[in-house]
């Protein structure tokens, strides 16, 4: 995808039943203008994934799975594979701070799904960023500097044009507290600088590197704004059909 193009992504996280996700991307739908500029992509529930990708415009909307195994198939009751949702999800979130801290999931299972996705043809959206305590520790970079080095292992080049990377501090994923752009530009553009170290210059500019972390329809403008930041991932705002509208209008503007 074009880096001219905003990305706002909406993560539904565990709410809404199949009936209300659907009447809820049919009043999205009505609201939201496709822009050229802007790609904004849903990850509603899993459930609902195969009959949303029918429903929806695709121009439109683009899906995410907010989460999957990374073995293709076998005995893992319960789980959903990648290849099972090729088709169906364009993107894929890895590494959710929730993921990473309510269900343990380690570096292993992260690099392992990111490369699972790709296998697939479904864009990773790694997540990646700091708690509190990292912070007050002053740790914020050497945490986003394992996260990658963690996540991005066996990626090539040539894949790291399908990965995403959001940087989203888990101390204001979900708590209404806003991380100053100034720290949002600090540490994209440490992410930025690993993945120079990692695939050189021309990647660093050219990855697409996302900000969330209680973004509202009156914040999003700041963090669009600046250079580094190239979309938004939104959680709790995203279930509010004007806010999440107000929030892509900003991206086409922001463009
Ligand atoms: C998220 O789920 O990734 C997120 C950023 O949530 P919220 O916007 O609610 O903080």
């Amino acid at each position: 995808m074009a880096k001219d193009k905003k990305l706002i992504v909406a993560n539904f996280k565990m709410n809404l039943n199949m009936h209300e996700t659907s009447l809820y991307v049919k009043e999205l739908a009505d609201m939201v203008k496709v822009h050229r500029d802007v790609e904004v992509v849903l990850a509603p529930t899993t459930l609902t994934l195969q009959s949303l990708s029918l429903q929806v415009n695709h121009r439109q909307f683009k899906l995410a799975v907010q989460n999957f195994y990374w073995r293709d198939s076998g005995a893992f009751t319960g789980e959903v594979s990648a290849p099972q949702l090729r088709g169906i999800a364009q993107y894929a979130l890895v590494g959710h701070s929730e993921r990473r801290h309510i269900f343990h999931e380690h570096e292993k299972d992260i690099r392992a799904k990111v490369q699972a996705a790709v296998r697939n043809d479904i864009r990773p959206i790694l997540c990646v960023g700091e708690t509190a305590s990292e912070r007050a520790e002053g740790e914020t970079h050497s945490v986003l500097h394992d996260q990658l080095i963690g996540g991005l292992i066996n990626i090539t080049s040539e894949d790291l044009e399908k990965v995403v990377i959001a940087y989203e501090p888990v101390w204001a994923i979900g708590t209404g507290r806003n991380a100053m752009p100034s720290d949002v530009t600090a540490a994209i553009r440490a992410i930025r600088n690993q993945i120079k170290h990692l695939y050189g210059a021309a990647h660093a500019e050219s990855v697409q590197v996302l900000y969330g972390g209680s973004v509202k329809a009156e914040s999003a403008a700041d963090y669009l704004a600046l250079s580094d930041v190239d979309g938004l991932l939104v959680g709790g705002a995203s279930l509010d059909a004007r806010a999440f509208t107000e929030i892509i209008n900003k991206a086409h503007k922001a463009s």
